[in-house]
């Protein structure tokens, strides 16, 4: 699904270069759950940002399904983030104001859906992360755990083949952290869909198809891979 061939990126503050990935090279295939782990500083962020395109490298290549993404221009680049990829974060990122279910929509308004015609398809996500119940709850009157899983569904509205999650697990409790891993699991092998995941726990990262363990902007050489 994607394939990366000696990405490089440094980042320049003042006088100082900092080189955030070293040459990195990696294929994340479909219907795997990849976990990258590693040591603050060792350029996880980096290159999961790379991986959804929010970012560009200095050098190397980058290609999804086949197609360099170096090559995109600022539209398919735009229609690339909104289509083939679903971002979920540390901290939800949820709109306050908004019902669970009218988040869940909010990518399918950015394509110019209405709410009304989002409405099923939101709705149908919210049943498969298990909150039914809670379609017209406002974030405020949801716990850390029920949050992500609205922030899932919302990450899968759009049918993306390619989930991006960046500390998911970071700001809940190690049992919800886990329910949260198992569904994000469910996501990758029910499907032929790629669900990457930066982390700091390694219990959790231990729970995946394959964990890339990064050090200085490198992928460290044990490289661990399961079927
Ligand atoms: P990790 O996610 O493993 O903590 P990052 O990918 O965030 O690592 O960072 C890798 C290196 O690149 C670090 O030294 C970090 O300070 C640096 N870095 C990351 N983003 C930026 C940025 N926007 N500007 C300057 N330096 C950055
Ligand atoms: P636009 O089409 O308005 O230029 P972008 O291409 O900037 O939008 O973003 C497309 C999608 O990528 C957004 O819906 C958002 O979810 C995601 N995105 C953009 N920038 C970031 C970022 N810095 N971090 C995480 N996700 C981002």
């Amino acid at each position: 699904m994607l394939e990366l061939n000696d990405v490089s990126k440094q980042y320049r503050i003042g006088e100082q270069t900092v080189t955030a990935l070293d040459a990195v090279s990696l294929n994340i295939e479909a219907g795997k759950f990849v976990s990258i782990v590693g040591p603050s500083g060792a350029g996880k962020s980096t290159l999961l940002h790379m991986l959804g395109a929010l970012d560009s490298p200095d050098s190397g290549s980058i290609k999804f399904q086949g197609n360099e993404i170096g090559n995109y221009d600022d539209k398919a680049l735009s229609e690339f983030r909104r289509h083939q990829v679903g971002f979920v974060f540390q901290f939800f990122n949820l709109l306050p104001t908004m019902s669970a279910w009218e988040n869940v929509a909010v990518p399918m308004l950015l394509d110019g859906k209405t709410l009304r015609s989002a409405k099923p398809k939101a709705l149908e996500l919210l049943t498969s992360v298990g909150l039914a119940d809670r379609a017209d709850h406002r974030p405020s009157e949801l716990s850390g755990g029920q949050m992500q899983r609205v922030a899932i569904a919302r990450a899968l509205i759009m049918d993306p083949p390619l989930i991006l999650a960046d500390e998911p697990t970071g700001n809940l409790d190690s049992k919800t952290g886990a329910q949260l891993m198992d569904l994000l699991a469910e996501i990758a092998h029910g499907g032929d869909r790629s669900v990457v995941t930066v982390t700091h726990n390694l219990d959790a990262a231990a729970t995946t198809d394959r964990v890339i363990t990064m050090q200085d902007g490198r992928i460290a050489a044990a490289d661990v891979a399961r079927s």
